[in-house]
Parts: C-alpha cells; sequence; structure tokens
C-alpha cells in the first residue's frame, strides 16, 4: 500500500545541486562496522615435511587454496600424493611445517592444544574411509559418543543421536553393532556421528572407498545434502565419478596442486534420500 503524498514545505523543496551530497566514489558500506565473513579455509603456502630418520618426506610442498563457506570441493591426486596429509591440516589433526592456515578466520598457529580440540569438536565433522566406529557398540551409542564429550545431557543426547541416525536412512539399525552392519551401513552410521554435533564443515578422506557403487550413492547423496544444508564439504577421494559429485575439483600430485577446476553448471545434486523426520513414538522406543 503506498503512502498518501505530504505536501512539501517550500524550505525543504529539492534545489538543483553541483555535487551530490553522497560521495559515490566511496565503496557503499551495507553492514556499517562489519568486516566480511572470512572464508571456511585459507591455506597459504602450507608444507609438510615428516622425518623418519636420516629421511625427509616432503609430503605438500607448497599448498595455497581458499574454501568458500558451504562450497563442495573434491580433492583428487594419486596414492602418496599428500591429500591425507593436506586433510589432517585442515581438521587440525596435524600442523603444517610451514606456512599458514587459518579456518572461519582463525589462524591455527595461535591455539594450543586445547583450543584445537575445541575448534575441531565443535565445528568439523570426520569421515574416513575405514568408519572409525567404536566396536561392540551399538549404532546410536557411536553417535552419542562426540555429545557425551561435549557434555550433551542424557536425553539431548539420545534424541539427537536418533535424529542424526534418521537422517541417513538408519533408524532400523540403532541397536545394531558394527559388525551387524554392512560397510554401507556402517559408514552412514559414521557420517550420522561426524553430523550429530552440526559441524559447518564436514571433511572426508576417501569416504566410498571401501563401499560398493550402492551404497556409494547413498553416501554421495547424504553428502550433497548436508551441502545444500549450507554445511562446507571437502570430499578426498581418487575416483572421478566420485569427484563429480563436488562443485569444485582440486588435484594433488606430489605435494602440489596440479589443477584447480569449478563444475559449476555441470553439477547437479542427486535427489534427496527420502527419509523422514523422526516420530515420538520411536523416540519414546528407544528412549530406554
Ligand atoms: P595420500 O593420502 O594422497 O595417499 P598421504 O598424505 O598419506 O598421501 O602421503 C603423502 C606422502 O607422505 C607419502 O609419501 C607418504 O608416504 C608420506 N607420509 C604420510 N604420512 C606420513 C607419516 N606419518 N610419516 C611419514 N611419512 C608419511
Ligand atoms: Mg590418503
Amino acid at each position: 500500500m503506498r503512502k498518501p503524498r505530504m505536501p512539501v514545505p517550500a524550505s525543504v523543496r529539492r534545489v538543483p545541486r553541483e555535487h551530490p551530497v553522497v560521495d559515490r566514489e566511496r565503496p557503499v558500506r551495507r553492514r556499517a562496522g562489519r568486516r566480511p565473513r572470512p572464508p571456511a579455509i585459507l591455506v597459504e603456502q602450507v608444507a609438510k615435511t615428516y622425518e623418519i630418520g636420516p629421511i625427509s618426506v616432503r609430503a605438500l610442498r607448497g599448498v595455497s587454496l581458499q574454501i568458500d563457506r558451504g562450497d563442495f570441493v573434491a580433492i583428487m591426486g594419486s596414492s602418496g600424493s599428500g591429500k591425507s596429509t593436506l586433510m589432517n591440516i585442515l581438521g587440525c589433526l596435524d600442523v603444517p611445517s610451514a606456512g599458514r592456515y587459518e579456518i572461519d578466520g582463525i589462524d591455527v598457529r595461535d591455539l594450543d592444544e586445547d583450543d584445537l580440540s575445541d575448534l575441531r569438536n565443535g565445528k568439523i565433522g570426520f569421515v574416513f574411509q575405514s568408519y572409525n566406529l567404536v566396536a561392540r557398540t551399538t549404532a546410536l551409542a557411536n553417535v552419542e559418543l562426540p555429545l557425551a564429550y561435549a557434555g550433551v545431557d542424557r536425553a539431548a543426547r539420545r534424541s539427537r543421536a536418533v535424529q542424526a541416525l534418521t537422517s541417513v536412512g538408519m533408524a532400523e539399525r540403532l541397536h545394531h553393532q558394527p559388525s551387524e552392519l554392512s560397510g554401507g551401513q556402517q559408514q552412514r552410521v559414521a557420517v550420522a556421528r561426524a553430523l550429530v554435533t552440526n559441524p559447518t564443515m564436514i571433511l572426508a578422506d576417501e569416504p566410498t572407498g571401501n563401499l560398493d557403487s550402492r551404497s556409494t550413492e547413498d553416501v554421495l547423496r547424504i553428502f550433497a545434502r548436508l551441502n545444500s544444508e549450507g554445511r562446507t564439504i571437502v570430499l578426498i577421494t581418487h575416483e572421478p565419478d566420485v569427484a563429480e559429485q563436488a562443485r569444485r575439483v582440486i588435484t594433488l600430485a606430489d605435494g602440489r596442486i596440479v589443477e584447480d577446476r569449478g563444475l559449476a553448471g555441470v553439477h547437479e545434486h542427486p535427489p534427496p534420500l527420502g527419509e523422514r523426520p523422526v516420530s515420538p513414538h520411536l523416540l519414546r522406543r528407544v528412549a530406554r
């Protein structure tokens, strides 16, 4: 609805000006006083050398890259090219020998062990090729584990773990132990464990390396959905068809980035998994 026009008093009537009142030369700052948000990941000239006795292995030799929030990046490269070394640094599981790494604008060199582990627990969800689930422990308890470390109370832990497992299509396997699950199911439990803390970033090192094509597709669909929710995904793989699911593919060779290409426009998200919200009935059933 338009406001009725007020008559403009003669004293404030517009007069032509020689210069605009607003200085158009200066860029407009929409959110005064706020700096633009830093990228999710900023890596500058990162090197990593492993010293094994008299031998130095140069696993990374000056890697620089920036990953924006909400991006979906695949890192490719043959075995030994430095992918896992890079992921360990991105995930603050290891520190570079040289160079700078900032996560969400925080320089990790400024952090001690406690800060680093807080950062990892709060921001990052990890998924590994070998699932890394705790043996002889139910799917539910495995997924609750990171919440227990974070001090979340028992009831909230349970309901969040059930929700995470439901979101990866594992609602019917809550009380199964890893040995009673297929590889694809174990990996889905591992993905639920990675996302139960609601991280902003998922780092996955060859998550589909041990999976058949059906389970690979399940896991990739889950990643695509997590990405569409705004999470940053960094997925390491040596399978080209898996890398094609990302929006950007970075290729490493011999500890250096040799290619960095966008797949925008080519990429289409696979359809989401047909999962439902957790029913109160299911929650009651598992709240023992
Ligand atoms: P990728 O994941 O691409 O297969 P990695 O990052 O695991 O490669 O390894 C890169 C190089 O660093 C390889 O030559 C590997 O042998 C070496 N390397 C990796 N981790 C260690 C380690 N903890 N100690 C010594 N050398 C290592
Ligand atoms: Mg590796």
